[in-house]
């Protein structure tokens, strides 16, 4: 019977363990988590003084996320979720009052967005016709032209097409600072095109956006740990991996758990742990070459603000809004649109969430800088209805994401590139293509999973065994 041990408990290592115990009914998997809950990143706590759940930081998700929907349906969480029907992007600007919104319209992709950004107030007529040009090249542009292009900063390629300082600030940079959390100066130019080619101009469903219905940690591990109960996967929680043994290959775990012996090993830890793992004297000098290229990954950090407010500040249909110009604040969720009434700890009140991404400037920031920043700008904006926070809290990860750096895509190594030494790896920094998300976590471990089964796997394709993902007017999904 074909052992596998699968360490670390995030959306990467869950998606390899119930698929390989799917797959394979005679498969024996056991799934590591150095932590209690299962979820890895996709996380929130109880903050010790107010006692409420916060999440680490808004997590996003969007329709294109096909194979994470999947492994969500799969453990029956469609009820955690709540989906756009109608892709819908609003902005706003503090000072001017300023308001527009980007959706999907009538005309065919790439220019089904194009009727509301020819009435975008943020870009002239001038960036506009500039950027015309730029979508029609980057919806069209093949995966070994994108490859070709990730030594440039996305920046500068936007520059030589011609674009416009304004357009790079308030557009295309609003964008990849967000999905790919890092600053389009630095951003991989290939990252950059997939971005905008699979979210924005290929698909007009795509960038449905999508939000938690409670907070993160009770979203993803009562449901997942039991669909991988039910599998049959042995999960073992509060257990780290402190080792792999080397046998003819990867022969089994040291962990805080004893010695497990196993036929493969798939390691899913953030690329700094895996490398840390990988980089023993024991290990075939390939395994050691995979740790040093991983270990060359930067990370980039995130910080999430929580404000509770007493009385509602933010109308009632406001749902988000990107902060146009804004460094800090640039972008507000109204959780009290997201959240199941039964996860609102304030029965009159509102809260508004805040992610700041490519984060590590701020990170010395104290609270009350930030509160500060909050105070302009959503007092700035809402001033009639304005309230002071009763609870404000920031949380900062500095290790969020891999930095999708120019010249990033070289760190990041295939899945099954080790297989021949019964080791598979997955992780949203391993080479899935896409930047580091929920969605490249879920890829990252299929992948892994169809390497060890050694069976041949599309990831444009559905996941065969797991319910087909949400199309726009799904009865079983919740519309946001
Ligand atoms: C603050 C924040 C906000 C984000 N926002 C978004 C968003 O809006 N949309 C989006 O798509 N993505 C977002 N992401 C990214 C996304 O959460 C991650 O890309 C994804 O969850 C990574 O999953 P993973 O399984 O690869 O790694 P992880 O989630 O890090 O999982 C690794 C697991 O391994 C465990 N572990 C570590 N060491 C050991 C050991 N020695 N033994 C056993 N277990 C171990 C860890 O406890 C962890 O559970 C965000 C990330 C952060 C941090």
């Amino acid at each position: 019977m074909p052992k596998v041990v699968v360490i670390g408990g995030g959306l990467a290592g869950i998606a390899a363990a119930l698929a390989i115990a799917d797959e394979a009914e005679s498969n024996e998997v056991i799934l590591l988590e150095a932590r209690s809950r299962l979820g890895g990143r996709v996380s929130s706590a109880k903050d010790p003084k107010s006692g409420i759940e916060l999440d680490n930081c808004q997590h996003a998700c969007f329709r294109v996320y096909e194979r994470f929907f999947q492994m969500i349906a799969r453990a029956g969480g469609h009820h955690n979720i709540k989906l756009q029907s109608r892709t819908n992007l609003p902005f706003m600007q503090v000072g001017s009052g300023r308001t527009a919104i980007l959706r999907d319209g009538r005309l065919a992709p790439p220019n089904h967005m194009g009727a509301s950004l020819l009435n975008f107030p943020f870009l002239s007529l001038k960036d506009k016709i500039a950027m015309r040009k730029v979508v029609k090249v980057l919806a069209t542009m093949s995966e070994a032209e994108m490859a070709e292009i990730d030594t440039q900063d996305f920046r500068s390629w936007l520059v030589k097409k011609g674009q416009t300082e304004r357009s790079i600030e308030r557009f295309w940079g609003f964008f990849v600072l967000a999905a790919l959390n890092t600053n389009i100066d630095e951003a991989s130019a290939s990252l950059s095109a997939f971005l905008f080619q699979r979210g924005l101009f290929n698909d007009p469903h795509a960038f449905d956006v999508g939000v938690f219905t409670s907070h993160l940690s009770d979203s993803i591990h009562p449901d997942l740990i039991d669909v991988l109960h039910e599998a049959g996967v042995d999960v073992r929680l509060s257990t780290t991996a402190k080792a792999l043994v080397w046998e003819d290959g990867c022969s089994g775990v040291e962990s805080s758990d004893g010695n497990l012996t196993c036929d493969a090993v798939v390691v899913a830890l953030p690329h700094h742990l895996a490398a840390r793992l990988l980089m023993s004297d024991e290990a075939p000098e390939e395994v050691r070459n995979v740790a040093e290229l991983a270990s060359q990954l930067e990370y980039r950090s995130l910080i999430g603000i929580h404000a509770l407010h007493p009385k509602p500040v933010l109308p009632d249909d406001f749902k988000f809004s990107i902060c146009v110009d804004e460094e800090v604040i640039q972008m507000l969720f109204n959780k009290n649109s997201e959240l199941d009434a039964e996860n609102l700890p304030i029965e009159n009140g509102q809260w508004i969430s805040v992610p700041v991404s490519a984060a590590d400037k701020f990170l010395d920031w104290k609270d009350e800088d930030f509160l500060a920043e909050y105070t302009r700008v959503v007092k700035g904006t809402f001033p009639e209805t304005w309230n002071k926070p009763q609870t404000f809290k920031v949380i900062k990860t500095r290790k969020a994401t891999f930095a999708a750096t120019a010249g990033s895509a070289e760190f990041r190594v295939g899945q099954n590139v080790l297989s021949q030494h019964h080791l598979h790896l997955a992780g949203s920094w391993t080479d899935t293509g896409w930047p580091s998300t929920m969605e490249g976590a879920v890829r990252s471990g299929l992948l892994a999973a169809a390497g060890l089964m050694d069976f041949e796997w599309d990831p444009e394709t559905d996941w065969k065994r797991w319910p087909r993902p949400p199309q726009r007017l799904d009865d079983d999904w919740n519309t946001w």
